[in-house]
């Protein structure tokens, strides 16, 4: 048996929001990951099966090797489909938040989905949920949006029309959230929730393949010329930075979603607490860190890139040069210090 979790006054709202709508459109971030199409593509399946009109619209294209999720063809990007996506939303009688706690980060979405009438619920586990929505299904200490999803579901006595494809896209997410379970994996919630998904018909092994083998050779060199050539490490803060220019990015024909997991690549070091990735976008930087234990690379978002995220994996913008995004890195040293005698002494 599943703990229970979620707040049973949200659950009684969300079943009489279900009740009289019709037409539904989930959202979620933008450069949807795993976990955001998995849970968004799930959910919607199962409502499909209930009888409800669905729509999943992402803000911009998902990486290709999720394309395989059911669903995932269907998706409405709205780069490309701006006005329709803009309609679905002016027309819904319901909206779903998925797998992001700010407006912000579905990028132009946000005006649309304001604009819009219906009510909107969230379904989360980034930390500080945003007061953008009418119910808040948020949970930081859930490793994945698409874990939740699957409770929300067994809550609303859903569970009977999870069918393989909901449980592939449920899985997907679990998965990529928690490094194919080898961290935010010792809930023993998870195993009872795969073990479930199993007994759908998902094929675990084929999941893993289809998200993870899903290299070219011009990212496998990208990624090796990264590593041998751009990756500093910083021994007296356990610190490491890679940063890629475009000229770097276009030497290896890159596309996005190529440099997906560098940034973890310093961690398997096991004296290394913290990574940073900087990669050179036009007009700005993207920055993404990765970080063990308690050492929290959301704060260093928050505070100095823009951003933010989870203790442990985070992400933001710097509006610069990608020599002054490394400057101000190299600056923030100190910091990085005082932050690790921080952790050393709470452990
Ligand atoms: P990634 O490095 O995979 O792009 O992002 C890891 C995590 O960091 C995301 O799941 C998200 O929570 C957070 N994140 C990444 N980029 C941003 C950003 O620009 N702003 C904020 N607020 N969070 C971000
Ligand atoms: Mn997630």
């Amino acid at each position: 048996m599943l703990s229970r979790l979620v707040d049973e006054n949200n659950i009684k709202e969300l079943r009489r929001l279900l009740e009289t709508c019709e037409n539904v459109v989930i959202t979620c971030h933008i450069a949807p990951d795993g976990d955001a199409m998995g849970s968004s593509l799930g959910f919607a399946n199962v409502l499909n099966a209930i009888g409800k009109t669905v729509k999943v619209i992402t803000p911009d294209m998902p990486p290709r090797n999720l394309m395989f999720l059911p669903g995932a063809k269907d998706i409405v990007v709205y780069t490309k489909y701006q006005d329709f996506a803009t309609r679905l939303l002016r027309d819904a009688d319901l909206i779903f938040a998925l797998d992001y706690n700010d407006i912000k980060r579905i990028d132009k979405v946000g005006d649309a989905l304001l604009a819009s009438k219906a009510p909107k619920v969230m379904i989360d586990h980034h930390m500080f949920p945003g007061d953008f929505v009418n119910v808040r299904i948020s949970h930081p200490e859930v490793s994945s949006t698409s874990m939740l999803v699957f409770r929300v579901l067994c809550r609303l006595e859903l569970f009977p029309y999870i069918d393989k494809d909901a449980a592939t896209c449920i899985y997907t997410g679990m998965m990529t959230d928690t490094g194919n379970f080898s961290y935010n994996s010792n809930d023993p919630d998870l195993y009872i929730v795969i073990s479930e998904l199993l007994k759908k018909g998902i094929n675990k092994d084929a999941i893993y393949s289809k998200v993870y083998n899903s290299n070219t050779p011009d990212r496998l060199r990208l990624n090796g010329y990264a590593v041998e050539q751009k990756m500093k490490i910083y021994d007296d803060c356990h610190g490491a930075l890679i940063t890629l220019t475009r000229d770097e990015l276009n030497r290896y024909h890159y596309q996005k979603g190529d440099t997906e997991s560098l940034v973890n690549v310093p961690l398997s070091v096991p004296d290394i607490v913290f990574s940073f990735f900087l990669r050179e976008e036009t007009g700005y930087i993207k920055v993404s860190a990765r970080s063990k234990g308690e050492f929290p690379v959301n704060k260093i978002c928050e505070k100095h890139f823009n951003g933010g995220g989870h203790k442990n994996a985070a992400g933001g913008e710097f509006y610069g040069t990608l020599e002054e995004a490394v400057s101000r890195f190299e600056e923030l040293v100190p910091e990085f210090e005082q932050l690790l005698e921080t952790c050393r002494s709470n452990d």
